[in-house]
């Protein structure tokens, strides 16, 4: 993906108040990410580790999540939603308030993701989440997945 600017991640979220999104942690290093390698920006609220975040460009738009993320499920295999990647105790299940109204009534919808917020390293073999990788398909495709697997959860949190 190409660097995004603080202003640009701040603007994107669709699931908090623009006041939220004005204090949340943006992460200082943005300079340093790898983005080329990366298809989505995930970070960690390093003074509130269960707080998350991520934002992409998903169909030519900024889309920002704001996600509750407790520490990863700590026992026995799992797999990551988005990339589908399999862990042996490093996938939590994050949920991410609903836009709008709902998410003010408290809906909220979740998913399983990488405990580090790391897909994109994950499928370019770039981190190695310990557990055998069975996958066919090649990086390419496992990178367009993310995307796909994220624009669907993305639907569920505004729809
Ligand atoms: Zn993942």
């Amino acid at each position: 993906m190409r660097p995004l600017t603080e202003q640009e991640i701040r603007g994107a979220f669709v699931n908090c108040s623009k006041g939220e999104a004005k204090r949340l942690t943006v992460p200082r290093d943005l300079a340093q990410q790898p983005w080329e390698d990366l298809d989505y920006l995930g970070w960690h609220d390093p003074k509130a580790p269960e707080r998350a975040y991520l934002v992409a460009e998903l169909d030519g738009k900024l889309t920002g999540l704001a996600l509750r993320a407790p520490a990863p499920v700590a026992r026995g295999r799992s797999m990551c939603s988005i990339c589908v990647t399999t862990h042996s105790g490093g996938v939590s299940l994050v949920v991410a308030p609903k836009a709008g109204k709902a998410g003010k009534q408290g809906d909220s919808v979740g998913t399983y993701l990488c405990g580090d917020l790391a897909c994109s390293l994950y499928v370019r073999g770039k981190r190695d989440s310990g557990e055998p990788n069975r996958e066919t398909l090649g990086v390419e495709e496992r990178s367009r997945r993310i995307v796909v697997n994220l624009s669907a959860f993305v639907a569920r949190v505004t729809g």
